[in-house]
């Protein structure tokens, strides 16, 4: 006998024999790959569900702008239903091949999976590290705008993309602050054109961050952060990696602990579950490990999407072409850092085209996953873009309106 149950927004098919069923693909988190993987799937005209333990969509990109104080909290993330209609909010604890085990033990399967669980901030084993914030979630950049707000200093651990915005947004937001960014390698954003760790320095050191290249962080206590021997005092926020937790729900993992998919980014040894963004060892053609980057999650989304639908329609799946093409930082203060092609924006001046480039990508990916009403949920800066034409709009009609008031009168 079917019954129908209203789990979380959905309805979820149950029988009394067997285990819950949803039709069509259940995508596995609602971040940048969940979001452009489910888009996939509905215009392939295939029911879609995402299942997500907030619920909402983190702006990954934007958090270290709202964790440094730069940009305001509601750019941090936005309900996963101004997206997409079939929401659950619930986190899943095992992924089978098109089955999933959630929180409370339950099993749901649907006609194919697309797993999009992100990372999380990495834990090395240094003495002391549970003191340290870490920053990967709406949660976490929300939690810690309150902590550096308060906070006389601030240490933060890991010159990558995360260290290097976070210290951007707050040294902008928090001129008086004192911000320490520690990095063990010779250079910041390694990984990165060389002429970014430049960019980036400069502009970091304009506003008084202290920069500390290659050194260890010995201990973290209560007070700060342990360096050469000498305790950097402050509020000491981790920003040193991410780790993708693709073991814990079972599935087959490479060294790094990501998920190991084949060219049409379908998991090992399965035929209905598929993978992409963080959680996935993504390669480009030529096999080279590609980084965690929104840009790679975006694209491995939308072909992990499209290869569940076809697997659904019982259609043959294609190779996900996948590549990075290169980089933009948004440091704040309207200052950043963009590879494009094969020119760097990096220097003072051209540094100022970076945040732009990275609204247009914000702005781009709003509208194709919501279509244009999608643009409202827009960054504050780019709102505000908006409103000014808007604003211009209402004052020349009132203008207008009192001239025509008084030519009437006269
Ligand atoms: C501070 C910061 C700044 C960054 N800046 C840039 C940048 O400027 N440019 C760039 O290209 N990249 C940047 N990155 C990297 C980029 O954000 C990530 O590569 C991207 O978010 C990966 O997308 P994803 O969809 O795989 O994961 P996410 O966007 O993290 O989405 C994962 C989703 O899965 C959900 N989830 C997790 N576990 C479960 C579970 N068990 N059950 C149910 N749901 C679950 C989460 O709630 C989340 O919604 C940055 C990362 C950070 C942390």
């Amino acid at each position: 006998m079917l019954e129908q149950h209203v789990q979380g927004c959905i309805v979820v098919k149950r029988t009394n024999a067997g285990p819950n069923h949803i039709d069509g693909v259940l995508v596995i988190g609602g971040g940048y790959a969940g979001l452009h993987a489910a888009d996939a799937v509905r215009r392939s005209h295939v029911p879609v569900t995402v299942v997500d333990r907030t619920g909402r969509h983190d702006f990954v990109t934007r958090l270290a702008a709202v964790a440094g104080g730069a940009a305001p909290e509601e750019d941090a993330s936005r309900p996963l239903q101004a997206f997409i209609d079939n929401v659950v909010i619930d986190s899943v604890v095992t992924i089978g091949d098109g089955s999933i085990t959630l929180s409370d033990g339950r099993t749901i399967t649907a006609d194919a999976v697309v797993v999009t669980a992100g990372s999380a901030p990495s834990r090395p084993p240094i003495d002391g590290i549970g003191h340290a914030h870490t920053l990967r979630s709406a949660e976490d950049a929300v939690e810690l705008r309150e902590s550096i707000a308060s906070a006389p200093s601030v240490v933060i651990i890991g010159g990558g993309a995360t260290g290097v915005q976070l210290a951007g947004a707050a040294a902008e937001a928090h001129p008086e602050l004192t911000i320490h960014l520690v990095e063990a390698k010779p250079r910041l954003l390694e990984g990165m054109p060389e002429a970014f760790s430049s960019g980036a320095r400069r502009i970091l050191e304009g506003r008084g961050v202290h920069v500390h290249l290659g050194f260890d962080v010995e201990r973290i206590t209560t007070h700060g952060a342990v360096v050469d021997g000498s305790l950097l005092e402050g509020l000491v926020v981790w920003a040193g990696g991410f780790s993708a937790l693709a073991l814990e729900y079972g599935m087959p993992t490479s060294a790094g602990g990501r998920v190991l998919v084949d060219d049409a980014l379908r998991v090992l040894n399965s035929n209905r579950t598929f993978a992409a963004g963080d959680i996935a060892d993504h390669r480009n053609s030529a096999g080279d490990p590609l980084p965690m980057s929104a840009q790679v999650a975006v694209q491995a989304g939308t072909g992990a999407g499209r290869n569940a639908a076809r697997a659904v329609r019982g259609e043959p799946v294609e190779t996900v072409d996948l590549r990075q093409i290169g980089w933009v930082l948004d440091l704040s203060g309207r200052r950043g850092l963009a590879q494009v092609g094969t020119i760097n924006l990096t220097a003072p001046g051209a540094d100022l085209i970076p945040p732009l480039l990275h609204e247009a990508i914000d702005l781009k990916s709003l509208f194709e996953v919501g279509g244009v009403q999608a643009l409202c949920y827009a960054s504050a800066s780019v709102r505000s873009l908006f409103t000014w034409p808007l604003a211009l709009g209402h004052h020349a009609q009132l203008l207008l309106r009192e001239r025509l008031v008084e030519q009437a009168r006269t």
